[in-house]
């Protein structure tokens, strides 16, 4: 009896001292976001952006016509509720939904599908989380061995990263997927591009879930 009655007590009690509210907009919900917010997440519409650069037009863009770059794409713009997850990337439940946005939008994509899921951690994002939540559904291999690591300009206080490839990485003749939180600029994008070339992929494709870089 006192079993039956106290699950229920102890929940009210914890709705009590801890009441569930949304990380988003703070008010009352029943899960981490309210049903307001949940559907105020929106998919970018990948028919108005370039398919290789990602910028705002329909169509490839000009400078896309001239060069070979690597595709990059993104999941949400970096406002609102997807903004909030983001801020709440170190619980496992948050990054669970992360990684099902992004398994949606990697569908739309006409992409093949990534025979291995590279994550890319930066600036206190951790993305290996959400890329075992991707790979959960495509049982695919994910692999951290891109390191980054910062380096002074001119002894300056300006940062810049520097990736390098674990020795024991095999990418060859691969559709690598590099997956970050927060997109990854465009001399970020090359660097890498050039690093991952060298062991002879037959792909390399960008996806962020958040559209920006931070
Ligand atoms: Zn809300
Ligand atoms: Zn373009």
């Amino acid at each position: 009896m006192l079993k039956a009655i106290s699950k229920p007590l102890l929940h009210s009690v914890s709705e009590l001292c801890f009441p569930t509210l949304c990380i988003s907009c703070a008010e009352p919900s029943q899960g981490f976001l309210c049903a307001h917010c949940r559907e105020n997440i929106e998919l970018i519409d990948l028919s108005t952006r370039c398919p290789i650069c990602f910028i705002e037009q329909e169509g490839l863009c000009f400078a896309c016509k001239k060069r070979k770059a690597a595709p990059r794409a993104a999941v949400c713009e970096g406002y609102g509720p997807a903004r909030s997850l983001v801020a709440h990337l170190s619980e496992s439940k948050i990054q669970k939904n992360i990684g099902s946005l992004m398994l949606v939008q990697l569908c739309r994509l006409p992409w093949p599908l990534p025979d291995i899921l590279l994550p890319v951690s930066m600036g206190g994002d951790d993305a290996t989380g959400i890329a075992r939540q991707v790979s959960s559904f495509i049982a695919k291999e994910v692999s951290c061995c891109i390191k980054t690591s910062k380096y002074s300009i001119d002894e300056g206080l300006l940062k810049k990263e520097r990736f390098s490839l674990k020795k024991t990485c095999n990418l060859s003749d691969k559709n690598c997927l590099v997956v970050t939180v927060h997109a990854l600029n465009e001399e970020q994008r090359s660097s890498l591009s050039d690093l991952l070339v060298e062991t002879d992929p037959k792909g390399i494709y960008f996806l962020s879930f958040i559209s920006s870089n931070f």
